[in-house]
């Protein structure tokens, strides 16, 4: 599903004429479909935003805030920027990234594989609309914890 759903996204940006500079994920859902839109589309520059916005199903941080490192203005400077994430809930996220790349760069546009009806950000190119709650194969488990009496390989 998830292979479909990038490449579907990756042939509406192409559809659109917009040729992506680089592209900047969102950590850490958006690494998985940045990656994918990068092989898609070609595009070998890639850059990555820390973003922390939920602590749980629909539990969120008052705002959502940018974790270091930010990204190097000069780097995003002049670019047509492709904003890459997994889902656009309320777009806070999204806002916050499109915002902060505004005044440098010469287009960004965003890309996600879902968008709710509620998000404050209009995504240009959108996989699945829903206004459900979304598990994804990478975050619906908690994390890993070491075993005991596990034999470690050298
Ligand atoms: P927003 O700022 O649009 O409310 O939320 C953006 C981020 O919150 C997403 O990148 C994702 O990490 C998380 N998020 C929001 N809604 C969902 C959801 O339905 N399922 C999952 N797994 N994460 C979500």
């Amino acid at each position: 599903m998830f292979g479909q759903a990038s490449r579907e996204l990756a042939q509406a940006v192409a559809d659109s004429g917009y040729r992506p500079d680089l592209i900047l994920s969102i950590a850490r859902g958006g690494l998985f479909v940045a990656g994918s839109l990068g092989y898609a589309l070609d595009v070998k520059n890639l850059h990555v935003m820390n973003v922390e916005f939920y602590t749980g199903v629909d539990q969120r941080l008052d705002m959502p805030v940018m974790l270091p490192p930010v990204p190097n203005a000069v780097d995003l400077s002049g670019a047509r920027v492709l904003v890459a994430d997994d889902v656009a809930d309320t777009g806070a996220t999204l806002k916050l990234v499109r915002d902060f790349c505004a005044d440098h760069v010469a287009d960004v546009r965003c890309a996600v594989i879902y968008e709710k009806p509620r998000s404050a950000v209009r995504c240009e190119y959108v996989w699945r609309r829903t206004d459900r709650w979304i598990n994804f194969p990478w975050s619906t488990l908690p994390p890993v914890v070491q075993r005991e009496n596990q034999v470690l390989d050298a």
